[in-house]
């Protein structure tokens, strides 16, 4: 995308013009957490991951400079139609369009062992390949990376969240930095390898964006009949069935 008019000259918008100046590769790049993002985690991103053009970013509460805006989730960038992947198995939720975040899927993963329920988001798709009810693998693909939507803003990304319950069983989910649940542990982006057996015990989640030279994961039920139990990475016997 190119722009021919200003950018945002303030501070607080420094993510904004990050976002819009296209300075970052299409993999193997993490753009840095702003100067205002306490919590900064240091990332491991393999070269083959599509890149990270803007980072989680909330608002601190006790900060004197009010951010101007909120970031509760990562924009992965990638090509019109790249796969966008279940970050961990569950069960669709939401699957449907609006005018803002375009075409968006919901992935409820339930309950883990720690008793916390965890949900991600998938927004701004090009397509979206499940509908509310279907059970879905990690790795599966849910649909594809586009641009749908105002905020999109004409740039193709994924918009992607993990909101996840503070406490076992507590009432609320509340937005968390999807990096800080990658399955190799704390910002260490985990490209989905179907060849990788993963531990499905706490939740953590793969990338949500197809790593080049990797699949989605190879889905052996009709979408709609499995059961979770079944999600597990399908056999070689299986998969070629
Ligand atoms: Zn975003």
């Amino acid at each position: 995308m190119r722009l021919s008019g200003k950018l945002p000259s303030m501070a607080g918008f420094v993510g904004l013009s990050l976002m819009l100046s296209g300075c970052v590769d299409l993999y193997g790049d993490a753009t840095p957490y702003l100067g205002e993002v306490e919590e900064r985690i240091a990332l491991t991103m393999p070269a083959n991951a599509p890149s990270i053009r803007q980072q989680y970013r909330v608002e601190d509460p006790n900060s004197e400079n009010a951010a101007p805006y909120k970031h509760e989730g990562i924009d992965v960038i990638a090509k019109l139609g790249t796969p966008v992947l279940a970050a961990a198995p569950g069960r669709v939720t939401k699957s449907f369009v609006e005018p803002m975040y375009g075409n968006q899927v919901v992935i409820d993963h339930g309950a883990d062992a720690s008793g916390r329920r965890t949900i991600s988001i998938y927004k701004h798709l090009d397509r979206k390949s499940v509908k509310v009810g279907d059970t879905v693998a990690r790795g599966q693909a849910i649909g594809t990376l586009g641009r749908t939507g105002v905020l999109a803003a004409g740039i193709l990304h994924l918009h992607f969240e993990i909101h996840r319950q503070v406490k076992p069983g507590g009432r609320g989910l509340i937005p968390i930095d999807p990096n800080r649940l990658w399955m190799n542990g704390v910002g260490k982006i985990t490209c989905f390898d179907g060849a990788v057996e993963y531990d499905e015990t706490v939740f953590r989640a793969t990338y949500p964006v197809v790593c080049k030279g990797l699949n989605p994961a190879a889905v052996t039920f009709p979408h709609g009949t499995g059961s979770l139990s079944a999600l597990k990475r399908p056999t070689p016997e299986t998969a070629t069935e």
